[in-house]
């Protein structure tokens, strides 16, 4: 039946590309791709020969429009981006609109993507998290973003270039203070490397080593900010929730106690008597 695939490609490793999209990359009737030029080199690997139409973000208005009639007169369209999932910081999003709007169905073959890969080997807590995407690189609107999302508890993924990194580290560390920070570098790939360390010591690593390659940043999420100091029995509950949110109790007791002021021993010992909540899901 005639349908919209949306086809995850490798980020680096193409042995992460799954056997299903190999499957439904073979059998559609045509290819929508970011540059058909990247996509060319995926499918050759993968002895894959089929007809390759370009949507990209300077054409995607018609473009889209012929894809979505070619689909309603009977034809399967896998769409596919230069890495990672279509849709995410990349072209997708519009189509998928508009095959809701003619009621075509759509339907994912997932792969990889950057961004929850760097969070999951972050270090940061996992369960509430907000995606990025890039920095705008217009200074007002940099900022806007910035401060819209500055006291967000949640941890922070953003997409980065590496020619643009040490700025947006300088304008993360000056917007947010210094937080700790996972860069996630070369994903997948020979080079893949994972620092953990704060804004400040990123800022001074990355002036002295220019960066190469391709990153995502996860930021720590804001602190929540105690107007008056907390009671034992809500520092108790912090490391309940922070335990909850993945952390050792060892660690959720030591991150707790720096947010508060209260001992880890003393956190730890009292956690140790109230059970850790079920996570959702
Ligand atoms: N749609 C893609 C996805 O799902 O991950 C993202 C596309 S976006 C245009 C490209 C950005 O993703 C890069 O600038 C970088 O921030 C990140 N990225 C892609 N591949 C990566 C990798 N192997 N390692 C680290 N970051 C990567």
């Amino acid at each position: 039946m005639s349908r919209l695939y949306l086809v995850g490609t490798p980020i680096g490793n193409l042995g992460d590309l799954s056997p299903r999209a190999v499957e439904v990359l073979g059998s559609v009737d045509f290819i929508a791709a970011e540059d058909t030029r990247v996509t060319l080199k995926l499918l050759n690997h993968f002895g894959i020969k089929k007809p390759l139409v370009s949507y990209y973000a300077h054409n995607l208005r018609e473009r889209g429009q012929v894809i979505v009639a070619r689909i309603l007169a009977g034809e399967r369209c896998a769409i596919v981006t230069d890495a990672g999932m279509p849709c995410i910081s990349d072209p997708g999003e519009d189509l998928v609109r508009l095959c809701a709007e003619a009621g075509v169905p759509v339907e994912a073959v997932p792969g990889p993507s950057a961004a929850v890969t760097a969070l999951a080997v972050s270090g940061l807590p996992t369960s509430r998290f907000a995606f990025e995407g890039f920095l705008s690189v217009k200074r007002n609107s940099r900022t806007a973003h910035l401060a819209q999302v500055k006291d967000d508890p949640r941890t922070l993924i953003f997409y980065e270039a590496p020619h643009k990194l040490l700025a947006t580290l300088n304008d993360l560390l000056e917007a947010f203070g210094n937080r700790r920070i996972s860069l996630a570098r070369e994903l997948t790939k020979l080079h893949e490397e994972v620092r953990r360390t704060t804004l400040s010591e990123a800022v001074e690593w990355y002036a002295e080593h220019p960066p190469r390659g391709e990153f995502v940043l996860v930021v720590e999420g804001a602190q929540v900010r105690l107007d008056e100091p907390p009671t034992l029995e809500e520092a108790v509950e912090l490391v309940q929730a922070l335990a909850a949110g993945g952390m050792s109790l060892s660690d959720a007791a030591k991150e707790a106690a720096r947010q508060t002021g209260y001992k880890k021993g003393e956190l730890y010992k009292h956690s140790l008597n109230v059970p850790v909540p079920e996570q959702e899901g």
